[in-house]
């Protein structure tokens, strides 16, 4: 049960993919358009800070707007951090820079507000993980239960997550307890810019206690590594994108910050006969022209391993890209797995390439001789026409597209293969 469906290796959030945050906010912020381009996001950015600097807007100042613009702006303004923001939304590209709240944020307005980095988030927590978790159609159909195992960091036993023997904690000496370094730099007259990172001393975490008070099992981290397995189950009628959510069972980056969740999200994987839409299956079947004319028994296997037969009424003719229904046999309804959606049978029938002498007659006999298409013509204008068989109309008419360029003619469109030709419908010759 346990093979191929492994995950995890080495520490929470690594490797994982990060949740959907709020990636709007900033562009409302500076009022432009999600495809604003970056001229349009550096003339907004202008214009809100002289709206609401304290140099120039006077009794309209406000540093927390400012604060704000200036957050979207960094963001915005960089390439890489925009597409992380548009992808991943708001946290993504706050931790990306460091610790939530802290990092990389060049803030100008500091020299005149002197305000430290208020946290905007209220309650830190860790990072999610997010495991996609493919899923045959057989078992969303039957419902079943995966094994998975991740590697993660929780509390250290011997000191309970507090990292030292006497249970004492020990504030940084160079972060002071903040778990950030700041460093300033001088960008020009009257502005500097603060660059906040993550202490490299406690790495972000505040504190650090001496060598001879450090809990020898987790060498002072207060973690340690732990392998945990998951039974996830997949319930009958679960969708593509489903998530199924452990709460809290991240792990552990920091013994401070409640650990995120474990999300698992269904992602169905194709089935070589069916193909779900909504509640109910659709399948093609592919039968022959005696079948279509005569009738038989037809079997399908379906996705808990019944096989279903079937035969058409006597007398019945099954027509080419034709649909039928079979009442219930779709998917199970995901909270109500005992009713079904139905399942659709599209048709189709393959011809004989050719016919012999004694086939020809011998149709020709049973359904009544010669059709009527062959006498509809006016006498006056008949015209010796010779007819061949296009074996794939689709290169065909790419080929007739080249030669319409090579030859001057005017195609409306590059798509012209589509032109005149009703799509997913075969043209076939019968070969003489
Ligand atoms: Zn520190
Ligand atoms: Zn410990």
């Amino acid at each position: 049960m346990f093979g191929g469906d492994f995950f995890g290796g080495g520490f929470p959030g690594m490797g994982s993919q990060r949740p959907r945050g709020n990636n709007t906010r900033y562009y409302e912020i500076l009022g432009v358009d999600r495809n604003a381009s970056d001229g349009e996001i550096r003339k907004a950015h202008r214009k809100l800070a002289l709206k609401y600097h304290p140099d120039k807007a006077g009794a309209n100042a406000d540093p927390e707007k400012i604060k704000e613009i200036n957050e979207a702006y960094e963001v915005l303004k960089d390439q890489e951090k925009r597409r992380l923001y548009d992808e991943y939304g708001e946290d993504a590209v706050k931790e990306n820079g460091g610790r939530p709240g802290g990092g990389g944020m060049a803030d100008i307005f500091d020299l005149f507000g002197g305000g430290g980095g208020a946290r905007r988030r209220s309650e830190p927590k860790g990072d999610d993980i997010v495991h996609r978790l493919q899923v045959k159609l057989e078992d969303l159909y039957k419902g079943t239960t995966r094994k998975l195992a991740l590697n993660r960091m929780v509390k250290c036993d011997q000191c309970n997550g507090v990292g030292t023997k006497s249970g004492k904690t020990f504030k940084c000496m160079v972060c002071n307890g903040s778990g950030l370094e700041v460093k300033i730099k001088q960008l020009g007259p009257g502005m500097i810019q603060q660059i906040q990172s993550r202490c490299s001393n406690c790495g972000g975490q505040g504190y650090s206690a001496p060598y001879e008070d450090r809990c020898p099992t987790c060498s002072g981290k207060g973690l340690s590594k732990e392998r945990k397995v998951f039974d996830v189950t997949i319930e009958q009628g679960m969708r593509d994108g489903q998530k199924i959510t452990f709460h809290g069972e991240a792990g552990y980056s920091d013994p401070n910050i409640p650990p995120g969740n474990v999300v698992f999200v269904v992602e169905a994987k194709e089935h070589a006969l069916f193909k779900r839409v909504g509640i109910d299956l659709v399948m093609e079947k592919k039968i022959n022209l005696v079948e279509a004319l005569c009738g038989g028994t037809f079997y399908i296997n379906h996705l808990d391993g019944r096989v279903l037969k079937f035969s058409p009424p006597a007398g019945a003719v099954l027509k080419p890209d034709s649909w039928h229904r079979m009442d219930e046999e779709g998917m199970p309804i995901h909270g109500r797995p005992m009713v079904h959606g139905n399942l659709y049978v599209h048709f189709d029938v393959e011809f004989p390439d050719s016919l012999s002498e004694g086939q020809r007659k011998a149709v020709s006999k049973a359904l009544g001789g010669p059709g009527t298409s062959s006498a509809d013509h006016m006498v006056d204008d008949e015209v010796e026409v010779e007819m061949s068989p296009v074996p794939d109309i689709q290169d065909e008419l790419k080929s007739r597209a080249r030669f319409g360029k090579e030859h001057g003619a005017a195609y409306n469109s590059d798509d012209s293969d589509e032109e005149g030709f009703p799509r997913g419908q075969r043209v076939r010759c019968a070969q003489s």
